[in-house]
């Protein structure tokens, strides 16, 4: 994948995707897909902003039968699915926990029911995934099996738990490059640190989108037929086609703490909050917010705390009392946690769509995310997503699609995908050791990655050999996955810094050698590596 801006400003599109996070990735793709010529542009890193920042999970939909809404079920079935076929290497089956307490609409036999429904509703879960991937059924489990999961919980009026499988989605930045990547292997041209700045009709007919390349500060046109705004929580400045259209939209800034204390073993364990939260639309209410404690990468992410923010989402700023806040939550759900601030590894924030009518104390998300097409006669062909899931990003791709051919059928025939250009074949004897972990990373691609190894000339294979990050994986970083940063590869590309902050030992390494590549001189890849560090500004690290 070439970040090409020449063929960008040369070619015209009949779909240019503004925003690369997993609603943009996930329509490229699909327009790409169905022959409609396409270019998606991102003004940072692909899965910079909200969707690096989710809980990791690739929801059935259980929940939504709180709401008995089975069309918003099955939206979540089919596009987890496909979400699963597309990048198997990132995803695996994450069984789920919420102990069961009292009687009647809470108790045993009700979710005994409801386990069955949504094992019923999601009977095609598993078609054509591979074995390993498989999920499956839902059950209810003994007092005395939950207590060994979640140890001194409160047993009064405990009756046992309930257990369903979820997705977790270990590396959800590598899944949106993944679309993007599959997108450009269908057509489609793609580049981060592009940023839409301007739109006006041409005597064409055609869009002319003014974009500035952060890179070399150039500004660029690129022509387009229709426009896609996946700028999440940019929707309503991306382009300024908001003016007066819309009432101004709410955002509620969303966060999860990374901790690194393990709480619980194998599970994800939902408990419910202490605060009030009244769901407005579910037919079985709780009348508390669950909470997840999620194992991922031998920590525990744990959310999702809500509060209304007018933050920009330029400068999103998560305050050490924001994390206080969170921490005292959930030693108060949990005790036995004994969580402390020291124990935060990381943290994830996003700002999400929010229902107009909200209380402070009682956040109502918008409940689906959705996608309009502009009124306004010189924004007509301009879509805006709103999307509130990450999970059901395929979803809505799908129904842009069908939109878009009503109005506009595409001229190519299906974009088959390219050959991959590289087959460095099967892996030798000094390989072999490097592969589990290279598959894990990168699943096929890692077949690339081999190819960069053999041309390898010293015998030092490694960045850092602690991290498990090899000299042959950032040249094929930087040279096919459109690397130009070390925050890029950072976060976005390995996920080296998503649950914890690295070594500086790690940074130094590979800031000097993405140095030698990129030519920074030793001024830039201090501030590489500043850059770096800041994301972890508020937490407190014991120094090594
Ligand atoms: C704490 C938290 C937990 C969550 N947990 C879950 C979960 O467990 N499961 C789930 O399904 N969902 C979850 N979500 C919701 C999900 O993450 C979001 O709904 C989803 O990621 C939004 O994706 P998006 O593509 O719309 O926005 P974004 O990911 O924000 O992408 C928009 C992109 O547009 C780019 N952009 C903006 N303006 C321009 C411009 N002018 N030019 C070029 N590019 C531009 C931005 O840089 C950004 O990268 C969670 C969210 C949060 C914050």
């Amino acid at each position: 994948m070439t970040r090409d801006i020449k063929k960008l400003s040369s070619d015209i599109f009949d779909v240019l995707v503004i925003g690369g996070g997993v609603h943009g990735a996930t329509i490229a793709y699909h327009t790409a897909t169905s022959g409609y010529r396409t270019a998606i542009i991102e003004k940072n890193d692909f899965c910079g902003a909200t969707s690096a920042n989710s809980l990791k999970i690739l929801h059935g939909g259980l929940r939504y039968l709180q709401h008995l809404n089975i069309k918003r079920m099955r939206h979540s079935i089919t596009a987890r699915r496909e979400m699963m076929h597309l990048a198997p290497y990132l995803v695996e089956p994450l069984p789920c926990m919420m102990p069961l307490y009292g009687k009647g609409l809470r108790g045993k036999k009700v979710m005994q029911g409801a386990l069955f429904l949504n094992d019923c509703i999601s009977w095609d879960r598993n078609h054509d995934l591979p074995a390993g991937l498989h999920i499956p059924k839902g059950h209810i489990v003994s007092k005395k099996k939950c207590l060994e999961v979640i140890p001194d919980l409160e047993t009064e009026n405990l009756h046992g738990a309930s257990v369903w499988y979820d997705v977790l989605a270990v590396n959800t930045e590598r899944v949106v490059l993944e679309y993007v990547l599959q997108s450009v292997n269908h057509g489609a041209l793609a580049a981060n640190y592009v940023e839409a700045t301007g739109i006006e009709k041409g005597a064409d007919e055609l869009y002319h989108v003014t974009v500035l390349d952060k890179l070399s500060q150039q500004k660029h046109l690129i022509k387009t037929r229709f426009i896609v705004n996946a700028a999440g929580p940019w929707l309503e400045d991306c382009l300024h086609v908001h003016q007066e259209s819309v009432k101004k939209q709410k955002w509620a800034l969303a966060l999860n703490v990374v901790s690194r204390k393990k709480i619980f073993a194998d599970f994800a364990v939902a408990l419910e909050g202490q605060r009030k939260y009244e769901d407005k639309d579910a037919l079985i209410r709780r009348g508390k917010r669950l909470y997840f404690f999620v194992p991922w990468r031998g920590h525990t992410m744990i959310g999702t705390n809500y509060e209304e923010s007018s933050m920009s989402p330029d400068c999103l700023q998560v305050k050490r009392e924001m994390i206080q806040d969170m921490v005292d939550e959930i030693n108060a759900i949990y005790p036995p946690a004994q969580l402390k601030y020291e124990d935060i590894s990381f943290f994830h924030a996003g700002l999400l769509p929010m229902r107009g009518k909200s209380e402070e104390s009682n956040i109502q998300l918008e409940k689906s995310s959705t996608f309009f097409e502009h009124k306004e006669s010189n924004f007509s062909r301009v879509l805006s997503v709103k999307g509130v899931k990450y999970t059901t990003a395929p979803h809505i791709a799908h129904e842009i699609v069908c939109f878009l051919k009503k109005q506009y059928p595409p001229l190519l025939s299906k974009q088959r995908q390219k050959e991959s250009s590289s087959h460095a074949g099967q892996y030798n004897a000094n390989e072999s050791a490097l592969q589990g972990m290279l598959e894990k990373k990168y699943g096929q691609r890692a077949l690339q990655i081999l190819q960069f190894l053999r041309a390898e000339q010293d015998d030092d294979i490694w960045i850092d050999k602690d991290a498990q990050l090899l000299k042959a994986e950032v040249n094929y970083l930087i040279s096919e996955e459109m690397v130009c940063t070390l925050s890029d590869i950072i976060f976005r590309r390995t996920g080296l810094g998503t649950a914890d902050r690295p070594e500086r030992k790690l940074l130094v390494n590979l800031s000097d050698f993405m140095g030698k590549i990129l030519g920074w001189d030793e001024a830039r890849k201090e501030e590489e590596r500043e850059e770096v560090l800041h994301r972890y500004s508020p937490l407190v690290y014991k120094e090594a």
